[in-house]
């Protein structure tokens, strides 16, 4: 007996030192990980002042302040535009990425009608649309009723997935959908008829900075962001992302979404259904 007692203890001194070992790797991966999002939150804070600048100074050229331009340096001056605004979007996204992480998102939800997001989302884009043989086309939301969630956070994620459906596709048709499901829940598509994503990759696309390899993607890269901070901003409005794609057929990226996030107050102000 006493033998075996000893032996006990033994293991229990182990199995003490395990769980002391445990937490200590607990805690250096909690500080690293926070570190890590306040390396991020400070380095895009920090880098919006340079790109800033960049983009005024660029805007003042093209506006030809001094003069006017030669064709060239009318070139130059758009080049150093549009690397600055995908610098100044980089920037943004890191820094939505690292709030996220660090859990310094604030969500607030309130009533709004479908078809106002999207005619807002449809004036954003009309100037973006520069491809005559592309199409944007909003779906009329049907028998929608009226969302309680944070309608910022849901623009967000509708602009990152219309961005990249035009980014991605040379002609044809960007189409964005808003479809009611079991009564409690809404699904929005945006279904387009570009490059299309192989398969193997479609897990893939919503992590952290992926992208997908090939040589075509390659030409049109980004940041490889967009689409993870779309799943982050999904799961925090209580729903999630997909996608479903075929390779040089076309891409429908969705979001499913509750009607209501939470407790919604009573009833939204004007509303005639219960
Ligand atoms: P990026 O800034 O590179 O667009 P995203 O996170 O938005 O980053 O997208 C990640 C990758 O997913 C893209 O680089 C691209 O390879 C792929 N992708 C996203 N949307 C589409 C689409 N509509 N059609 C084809 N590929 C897409």
């Amino acid at each position: 007996a006493e033998g075996l007692r000893a032996e006990l203890e033994e293991t229990n001194r182990g199995v003490v030192a395990l769980y002391a070992e445990l937490d200590d790797q607990a805690e250096q991966l909690r500080r690293a990980t926070e570190l890590k999002s306040r390396f991020l939150a400070y380095m895009s804070h920090e880098f919006r002042t340079p790109v800033n600048a960049i983009r005024s100074i660029a805007r003042l050229l093209a506006d030809r302040v001094d003069g006017p331009l030669t064709d060239d340096q009318e070139r130059q001056v758009a080049f150093i535009q549009t690397a600055a605004t995908e610098f100044a979007e980089m920037v943004d996204d890191l820094l939505d990425l690292a709030k996220i992480e660090a859990g310094r998102v604030d969500i607030s939800p309130a009533w709004f009608e479908m078809v106002d997001l999207f005619s807002a989302l449809r004036g954003m884009f009309r100037s973006v649309l520069t491809n005559p043989n592309l199409s944007l086309v909003f779906e009329e939301p049907e028998g929608l009723p009226r969302l309680f969630t944070d309608d910022r956070k849901l623009s967000q994620i509708l602009r990152n997935f219309i961005s990249n459906a035009l980014k991605f596709t040379a002609q044809g048709e960007v189409r964005v959908s808003a479809t009611a499901v079991d009564g409690d829940h809404v699904r929005f598509a945006v279904s387009d008829t570009g490059i299309g994503i192989a398969a193997d990759h479609h897990a893939a696309v919503f992590e952290d900075f992926a992208q997908v390899d090939s040589p075509l993607q390659k030409r049109l890269r980004g940041t490889g962001l967009g689409l993870a901070l779309s799943r982050h901003l999904a799961a925090l409005l209580g729903g999630r992302v997909g996608v479903e794609s075929e390779l040089n057929k076309g891409s429908t990226f969705w979001v499913l979404l509750p009607l209501h996030l939470g407790e919604p107050p009573a009833s939204p102000p004007g509303s005639t259904a219960p």
